[in-house]
């Protein structure tokens, strides 16, 4: 049997519709992405300049394979390995969580805070995962000392794989248990300290869309209980880890903002940042007597 060579352009119209039919959200866009991964690129509009031209039978077995993953819902950055965030683009792995746009913000908050301090600043990311915080302020203050923790070596060697990548040289990433003090207290004191620790309560994780719940790691999610452990963990550590006029900016799940207020016995809330959806998802802290 002769079959007669598709396009791109036909290849992705086919998976589009397979994509819409599995039901994944953002059919055309994901179609177009496995698409640019299959050559070797990025962006959606090179894979456009190249839409009449002809797959090879290898180009079109391995794109069939990318889609049928993303069929079985597996994330499309874990597919291709890569994401952009911040204008950075990223490694992505189920090592750690496909950084989030809501966490921009907390990227850009932390930025705000540096950019009203003069001299050195050390900042450290608790729970770097893929490193995008940490990396992502990196690339803004190169002045900046930034300490990425996490207490998984496999999120850890992403983080440092990216880092290569990017090449900050102001960017270091330590094993570190944030529940431990004595791991926590070798870190020195720090003037901003960042995270997006894992909060989604249990019964709320176990709903979770597939692709996030069957692909994401469970360990950098949830905390296995009402969403609060990693706050409470940070705030103890508050007194020998923030220097007495630093700042503290964390990530929050919805809703949970007044339950955390209720563990910062040590530290004042400055300010409440919503995000794009209008949900509050950053609150920034200052230590009491400031
Ligand atoms: N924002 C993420 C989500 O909703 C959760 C991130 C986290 O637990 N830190 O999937």
């Amino acid at each position: 049997m002769i079959v007669k060579p598709i396009t791109w352009e036909q290849a992705i119209d086919a998976a589009e519709v397979e994509l819409q039919t599995g039901a994944i959200a953002d059919a055309r866009l994901n179609a177009e992405l496995l698409a640019a991964h299959t050559l070797g690129l990025w962006t959606r509009r090179e894979v456009r300049d190249r839409a009449k031209e002809h797959l090879t039978q290898q180009d079109l077995d391995h794109y069939h394979s990318l889609v049928r993953r993303r069929l079985q819902h597996e994330p499309l950055q874990y597919i291709t390995g890569e994401t952009e965030f911040f204008g950075l683009r990223l490694y992505c792995s189920p090592a750690a969580l496909i950084p989030r746009p809501d966490t921009e913000i907390l990227v850009e908050e932390a930025l705000k805070v540096i950019g009203k301090r003069s001299g050195e600043v050390r900042v450290l990311d608790i729970g770097t995962g893929t490193g995008c915080i940490a990396l992502a302020i990196a690339s803004k203050y190169p002045g900046a000392e930034i300490v990425g923790i996490d207490i998984s070596d496999e999120a850890l060697a992403l983080a440092e794989k990216n880092s290569k990548r990017l090449v900050f040289e102001n960017v270091r990433f330590v094993k570190a248990d944030m529940r431990s003090k004595d791991n926590m207290s070798d870190l020195g004191i720090f003037d901003i300290i960042v995270s997006n620790p894992p909060y989604i309560p249990l019964p709320e994780y176990e709903s979770l869309d597939p692709e996030v719940h069957d692909f994401e790691p469970r360990s950098a999610l949830t905390d296995e209980g009402e969403g609060l452990a990693f706050y409470e963990a940070i705030f103890a550590n508050i007194p020998g880890l923030l220097a007495p006029d630093g700042a503290l900016l964390v990530e929050i799940g919805f809703g949970a903002r007044e339950q955390i207020l209720n563990l910062s016995h040590n530290m004042q809330l400055e300010s409440t940042v919503a995000d794009l959806a209008g949900v509050e998802r950053v609150l920034i802290f200052i230590p009491e007597h400031q």
